[in-house]
Parts: C-alpha cells; structure tokens; sequence
C-alpha cells in the first residue's frame, strides 16, 4: 500500500460518504478553507442518488428529484475547494493521530475525519431472492421500475420507503401489490393515505414472502407467500419484486473502534460527537444515516452534516491549525 501522503500533507479533512450529510460537510469544510477529501464510497450520492422527488427539502416549492439534489451538492462543494474521490475506506486505525485511512491501494493521513458513509437497502435473505437479484429482483423502483413497464409487480415493506416505491412504480406496472409482514405500517399518514386511495396498488398485510419462483428460469416468476394470521400459503404471479424494508448502517470498518448500538448504527452525543468505550476520539465526528436511527432525513442529515464541519473547524482552530 503506498502512501499518498507524507506527515506534511496531512489533510485537514476527511469525509467518509458523499450523501446529503457527507456533501453538506463537505460544503461548510470546504467554505472554512478545509479543502477536504470527500471518499464516495459504494453508493455514491447515498439514498438520495436513488430517490425520485423530494418534496420536503425546503426550498424546493414544486420538489426536486433526488440525484439532481445531490448533483448540485457536488457542483457547491467542489466550487469552494471541495476534492471528490471515488474511493471507500478499507480500514482505519482511529488510536493513533493523525488519523491513517486505508484505502486498499493508499494510505490518506487526516487530521479530522467525519463519517457519513450512511446506510444501505435491506434484503429479506432469501436464497431464492439472492439468487435473482438483477433478474427480476431490486431494493432500486428509480433504477430498475422502466424494465417493469406493463408487468404485475411486488413491493415489500410498510414504511415510507414502500409506500413511495409502490406509488412510483405504478408509473410502469400495470399491477402493485404492496406486501407488509404486519397490520401495522410505519409510513407517515400522508404516505400511507396516497398508496391506498391508488387504484393500482392493492394491500396483502401480514404476509411474508418465503420464496421467491423462478430461479431456474433467472426471472421472477412469483412469490411463494405465506399469511401470518392463517398460516396459508399461496403463489402471486409477479414479473419483479422490489424491496423497501429499510437499511442497514455502513459501520462495520468501526466495529471496535467506535461505539455502536446493537444494530450498527454510530452512537453519538452532541449530535455528531462519536465515541469508544464512552470516551470522546478527537478529531472524529460522524453524521448523517450512519448516527440517526430516528429522523433519517435529508434535511437531517444536511444539519448534522453542517454540525459535524464546523466541529471539525473548531477542533483544527484549537488544535493550531
Ligand atoms: P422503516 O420505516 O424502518 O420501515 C421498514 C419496513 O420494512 C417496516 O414496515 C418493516 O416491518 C419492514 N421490514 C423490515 N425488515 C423486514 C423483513 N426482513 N421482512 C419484511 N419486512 C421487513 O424504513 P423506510 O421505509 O426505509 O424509512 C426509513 C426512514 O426514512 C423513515 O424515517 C421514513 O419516514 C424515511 N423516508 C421518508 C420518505 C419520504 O418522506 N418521502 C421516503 C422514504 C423514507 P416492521 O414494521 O414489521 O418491522
């Protein structure tokens, strides 16, 4: 592994992810004169990248489709300084500062680091599902919904995110059936109401999903459901099946070396103030999906994006910068 920087080189700032928190880090660091090093990561843009209209990002009257979002993120960062890398961090030894960031074939030596590396989708872990991912399977309606155009669909979850893949989807499908394991849905009324007053969508509640048909065919064939009440099983014929049952955090390069919660998720205090064993690690501040479990939302992850820069402002000021 080569080293791209000497002990002269430091950077200042690092940005670990470069969704909607990383870029608004990248934004308020790069205003203070940082010059930061943004890592994309595996999902370059984060969630917003595969979103389609965000109509509760203030400032946008009529909404703003998701990569577009993110697309001027980029242009404002870079504007001020801002250098984008596609890269992601292997490991990271966060016990000796400045901080070392392995990035497979170099080595980045940060004075601060902030973590955005978000959260990514959920699967059900079906070997069936596995099995016919990018043959009729997709945690993506804005990537893979024209491919189902005309075609009898699923969408599973019920949750926002389920909610809005199924209504964008109906663009295309001429048939949804949103699939939820309970009677209860954690969508947002607002989400919920729209889904059901669409004549297109149609409700199959506490029902799971034990298999997915088709893999000798690699093509979604149907769903072999189960419904959780009566314990009867049958087959809905479906050309796709969508996921939408949430995400996982991307923290395992943290495990041991920042404290988190039992589902991965960076606990911190302060807003973006990470720690291990209970004690503060200067100079490393996390934000965005990757530390909030409860808002999870652009506009969130913006804030605690800015939150995180001017820390990290502060602490090189204290730090003799
Ligand atoms: P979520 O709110 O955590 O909902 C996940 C859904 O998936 C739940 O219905 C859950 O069921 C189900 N689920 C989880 N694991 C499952 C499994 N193995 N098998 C079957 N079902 C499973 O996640 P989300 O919908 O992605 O939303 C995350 C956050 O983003 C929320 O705060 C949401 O409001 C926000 N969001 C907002 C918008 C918007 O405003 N336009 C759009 C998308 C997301 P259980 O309830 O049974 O656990």
């Amino acid at each position: 592994m080569s080293d791209i920087t000497t002990p002269n080189s430091t950077r200042d700032t690092v940005i670990l992810g470069s969704g909607c928190a990383g870029l608004t880090a990248a934004i308020y660091a790069a205003r203070a004169n940082l010059k930061p090093l943004v890592l994309e990561g595996h999902e370059p843009g984060g969630q917003l990248s595969i979103t389609t209209l965000v109509e509760n990002f203030p400032g946008w009257p009529e909404g703003i489709q998701g990569p577009e979002l993110i697309e001027n993120m980029k242009q404002q960062a870079a504007r001020f300084g801002a250098e984008l890398k596609m890269s992601h961090l292997v490991s990271v030894d966060l016990s000796k500062h400045p901080y070392e960031l392995n990035l497979g074939r170099e080595a980045v030596h940060t004075r601060t680091l902030i973590v955005a590396s978000g959260a990514s989708a959920r699967w059900l872990n079906l070997p069936s599902e596995q099995a016919l991912i990018g043959h009729g399977v997709s945690s993506c309606a804005t990537c893979d919904g024209f491919f189902a155009s005309g075609k009898e669909i699923a969408v599973i979850g019920g949750g926002d995110s389920a909610m809005e893949e199924a209504l964008f989807l109906t663009r295309f499908a001429s048939k949804v059936s949103l699939i939820n394991r309970t009677e209860n849905f954690r969508a947002s009324r607002i989400m919920l109401d729209r889904a059901i007053a669409h004549p297109n969508i149609k409700f199959l509640s506490s029902t799971i999903v034990e298999e997915v048909l088709g893999v000798e065919e690699k093509d979604v064939k149907g769903l072999r459901l189960r419904n959780m009440k009566s314990g009867e099983q049958s087959v809905l014929p479906v050309s796709f099946m969508f996921l939408g049952i949430g995400h996982i955090p991307n923290a395992k390069m943290f495990h041991g070396q920042l404290d988190l919660d039992p589902d991965g998720y960076i606990l911190t205090h302060g807003n973006v103030f990470p720690t291990r064993n209970g004690e503060a690690i200067p100079g490393v501040f996390a934000c965005g999906d990757i530390q909030d479990r409860r808002y999870r939302q652009a506009i969130t992850a913006a804030g605690t994006g800015c939150m995180a820069a001017l820390e990290a402002e502060k602490f090189l000021e204290a730090h003799g910068r």
